[in-house]
């Protein structure tokens, strides 16, 4: 198999840390990558053989008009799917050919998911919530308190140590997504995605998303992101678009994140 690294347009000069960025570890590769649906004559080819490589500590957006695909391509990062054909490796594993029960598990030990629904279980606490992915992993031999003192370590990450008891309808959407992102923290993935993460949230709740996700970031997490805001998308570090099932567009982002200026916000997060 070959496999065909693409890497960034910018030059050296651009970017003073270039020869860290080729060195660093691929935590996605895809390559050659298709998704059809539908059999016979109705074929739609959702994903139209597609590669490209992210790298450990990136934080990329992926973009595009409605139907360029980007679902498609979440679904398969986050192991939900399989391609129709290419490959997907993901931390150096080739998941492309895995059965749902190997899917299961590596979603569980690799992946933290963020929903725009937060997907939170509805009458359970916020700390029971972040222990739930902990429930899960076969690999666990922790204890139940080494669990609890993970989770509570998580929502403190993302300032939610005072709110560990509250149920979702106890906490706003803000709130709720601080919980959802404590609980794709807490098995440690090699991979974060997020699909439409402030999708339901109003402008400041976005900004302590945001801000919680760049701290992440800069802290070395590996971020993918769906969104279709300019304002959102400019908090990450590299912006690809989707046109058709492919890549239209692949940049660095030069760009400080713009600022969501809402009367009063900028004061309160000062
Ligand atoms: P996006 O998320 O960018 O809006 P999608 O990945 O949802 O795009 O869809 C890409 C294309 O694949 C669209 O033409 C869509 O209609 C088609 N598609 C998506 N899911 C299915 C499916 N389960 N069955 C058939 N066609 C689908
Ligand atoms: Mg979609």
């Amino acid at each position: 198999m070959q496999i065909e690294y693409q890497t960034h347009s910018c030059l050296p000069t651009q970017n003073p840390n270039w020869m860290h960025y080729m060195t660093q570890k691929p935590i996605i590769q895809i390559i050659n990558l298709s998704k059809i649906y539908g059999l016979g004559d109705i074929q739609v080819k959702a994903l139209d053989n597609v590669s490209l490589t992210v790298t450990e500590g990136e934080f990329v957006a992926i973009m595009g008009p409605s139907g360029s695909g980007k679902s498609t391509l979440m679904n398969i990062l986050g192991c939900l799917d399989r391609p129709s054909e290419g490959n997907y490796l993901l931390a150096g594993e080739d998941v492309s050919e895995m059965d749902k029960v190997q899917l299961a598990s590596i979603r569980n030990q690799k992946l933290g998911f963020v929903f725009q629904s937060y997907n939170l279980l509805p009458r359970v606490s916020a700390l029971d919530n972040v222990m739930l992915p902990m429930l899960y992993d076969n690999r666990n031999n922790t204890s139940e308190e080494e669990q609890r003192s993970r989770a509570l370590k998580a929502l403190e990450q993302v300032g939610l140590a005072e709110r560990v008891n509250h149920q979702p309808h106890e906490l706003s959407g803000g709130q709720c997504q601080r919980v959802a992102i404590a609980r794709a923290l807490v098995n440690e993935p090699v991979l974060i995605l997020a699909d439409e993460p402030t999708g339901n949230l109003d402008t400041k709740s976005s900004i302590e998303i945001m801000n919680i996700l760049s701290k992440l970031h800069d802290e070395g997490k590996t971020i993918v992101m769906v969104t279709h805001e300019n304002d959102i998308a400019s908090y990450a570090q590299r912006i690809i678009h989707f046109r058709d099932g492919r890549v239209d567009c692949d940049q660095p982002n030069g760009h400080k994140p713009v600022q969501l200026v809402q009367e009063g916000v900028d004061h309160e997060m000062a």
